[in-house]
């Protein structure tokens, strides 16, 4: 019987990760739409109905890693997991993909030293990250004690003023996701101040691009939008499943408009 795969979330509506593991040939993958109450029984019963893997998004990341009867470093040490493998006889691996996609989606780029804005869940992966490969990460966050205590964990900085240069620039902040219109006067930033940045990468996708986006290209910065954070975490996870490369290119045009386009250098890979 083909496997089935699917991406646990609530809501989950929105999400792209079905057309987009559907291009990438996992026909089976679909929609697992639970509230928080039903996370750990709804996990349980997957394996006994055929699933062999899940994608884990908002607000079942934590709940995803405490239930796992194994886990990776990575994952105990970001302290989420977005990816489960499900064996059939019930035991649960988790593992998180969103760290070392951010690092795929960046590769090759100056990444000496960061600014984060956000000090979520989002924001632990990618910090995580980019302190893993040396990155000095300076943390800014609306509620400045969560930056500061993100920053007593991972050995980053908590800062109240946005630096002005960097060789990157990561949203972690679900500004620019329900209203676009607020995305600059929600951030201490205006859209000229991206030019102090080599590469700005938000993490919040939308069809039509974000303002953070579209600043950044018009102010001659590097760009890498959500959508290939999405793509690059979703190939890391179908590696995981499937013990296969992912057909990255296939995944990239199902997510996007031919139109859009989400990094100025992926068209070689
Ligand atoms: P989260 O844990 O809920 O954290 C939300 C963050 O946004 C917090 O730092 C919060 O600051 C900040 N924030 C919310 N509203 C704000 C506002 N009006 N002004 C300033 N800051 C505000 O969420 P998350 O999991 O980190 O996700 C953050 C965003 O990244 C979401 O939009 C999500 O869709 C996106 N995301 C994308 C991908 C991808 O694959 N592309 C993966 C993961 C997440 P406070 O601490 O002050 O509340």
């Amino acid at each position: 019987m083909t496997a089935r795969y699917g991406v646990l979330g609530w809501p989950v509506a929105h999400s792209r990760s079905p057309v987009m593991m559907h291009a990438a040939g996992l026909s089976r993958y679909q929609l697992l739409p639970v509230p928080p109450e039903r996370f750990a029984e709804t996990v349980r019963a997957l394996a006994g109905a055929g699933f062999r893997g899940a994608n884990v998004t908002i607000p079942h990341k934590e709940a995803a890693l405490a239930l796992a009867d194994e886990a990776t470093d990575a994952a105990r040490a970001i302290g989420a997991a977005n990816t489960l493998e499900l064996a059939a006889d019930g035991a649960i691996r988790a593992s998180n993909t969103d760290a070392p996609g951010l690092l795929a989606a960046i590769e090759g780029r100056p990444r000496a030293t960061a600014v984060v804005l956000g000090a979520g869940g989002s924001a632990r992966a990618v910090i995580w990250a980019l302190r893993s490969v040396g990155a000095d990460v300076a943390i800014w966050n609306r509620t400045s004690d969560r930056a500061r205590q993100l920053a007593d964990e991972l050995e980053a900085r908590a800062v109240t003023e946005i630096p002005a240069n960097a060789d990157l620039l990561v949203n972690c902040t679900a500004v620019g996701l329900s209203d676009p219109s607020t995305t600059f006067s929600s951030l201490p930033l205006r859209p000229d101040d991206l030019r102090g940045y080599a590469t700005v990468v938000d993490l919040v996708y939308r069809p039509q691009g974000t303002p953070l986006i579209h600043a950044a290209q018009r102010h001659g910065a590097a760009i890498v939008d959500g959508l290939e954070i999405l793509v690059q975490q979703g190939a890391l996870s179908f590696r995981t499943w499937t013990g296969r490369e992912a057909p990255i290119a296939a995944m990239r045009r199902a997510v996007r408009p031919s139109s859009t386009d989400g990094s100025d250098r992926h068209a070689d890979r």
